[in-house]
């Protein structure tokens, strides 16, 4: 038996639940890193950082249910998506609702030194915004890191598309904000492991089989992601939670050397996150 991970998984208890871990698990899956949803998603309107605070803390008690009720192992990172940003903006003055942001993210952190979650995730958008909401998007993106490098915990992002300059602008970022580029992740990578390789940037890619087939081509130095969100009201917008495990069999069994995958599933989140992958 080897370790299976998936690198960014939602488990949202008006879905599939805990069955999807149950699903994960029976495809062969052993760990997760399940990552917070949106507040709105919760049904919760952020009009305070203490909104977040209650997305944290529900986020928490679903990989408590996972660690309890399946073998699976869960690690939780909680984060604010950039979307929050636009949403916040609307209720309030771009700087008033930067500050809210700011003030969550700290509570993140707060919960990552207390031991309740391992990283945090913050980002800037991957739609059209306006010049200011870009800017305050790279300030927040820029506090997050800063934060994580006050604890040494690992930083997931979500941003636009990858470019070769944006990872590098990114790099650039973590490093004045005194975080190494491989404490970060981009979540929702495309398979361009070469690129990310010379940025320190450590890419997580979604688990298809045309990018594992690219990804692979270039090395072992990326995890694999479903982006699974469990939602029925958007079904198939992502991958299922069978996808990791069933994805790295195929490979194996197509004659791709296992410790290839013990590197991606075990040795590299081990060294990003500071977690034990152990089965
Ligand atoms: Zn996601």
């Amino acid at each position: 038996m080897m370790p299976i991970t998936d690198d960014h998984m939602h488990i949202d208890l008006k879905g599939l639940g805990i069955t999807a871990a149950e699903q994960f698990q029976r495809a062969g899956g052993t760990h997760i890193f399940l990552v917070s949803k949106t507040a709105q998603s919760f049904g919760i309107e952020v009009t305070s950082p203490d909104d977040f605070k209650s997305v944290f803390e529900q986020t928490i008690r679903i990989v408590e249910m996972v660690n309890e009720q399946t073998e699976v192992t869960a690690f939780p990172i909680l984060g604010i998506h950039p979307v929050e940003l636009t949403r916040l903006a609307k209720r309030f003055e771009l700087d008033k609702a930067k500050q809210v942001i700011y003030r969550g993210l700290e509570i993140a952190i707060d919960f990552v030194k207390e031991g309740h979650a391992i990283a945090i995730k913050t980002g800037r958008p991957h739609y059209e915004v306006s010049d200011a909401e870009w800017y305050a998007s790279n300030e927040i993106m820029s506090y997050g890191m800063k934060l994580a490098s006050e604890v040494g915990c690992a930083v997931q992002l979500h941003t636009e598309s990858t470019t070769p300059e944006g990872l590098t602008e990114i790099a650039k970022m973590a490093s004045n904000a005194g975080l190494t580029p491989d404490k970060i992740v981009k979540h929702y990578s495309p398979p361009m492991i070469s690129a990310y390789q010379s940025t320190g940037i450590f890419p997580s890619i979604l688990a298809s089989e045309d990018a594992l087939n690219v990804a692979l081509s270039q090395g072992d130095r990326f995890m694999m992601e479903t982006d699974y969100i469990d939602d029925f009201d958007r079904p198939g917008v992502v991958l299922g939670p069978k996808t990791v495990p069933r994805r790295t069999k195929q490979f194996i069994k197509k004659g791709i050397d296992e410790d290839v995958f013990w590197a991606i599933h075990k040795d590299h989140p081990e060294k990003v996150y500071g977690v034990m992958i152990d089965i």
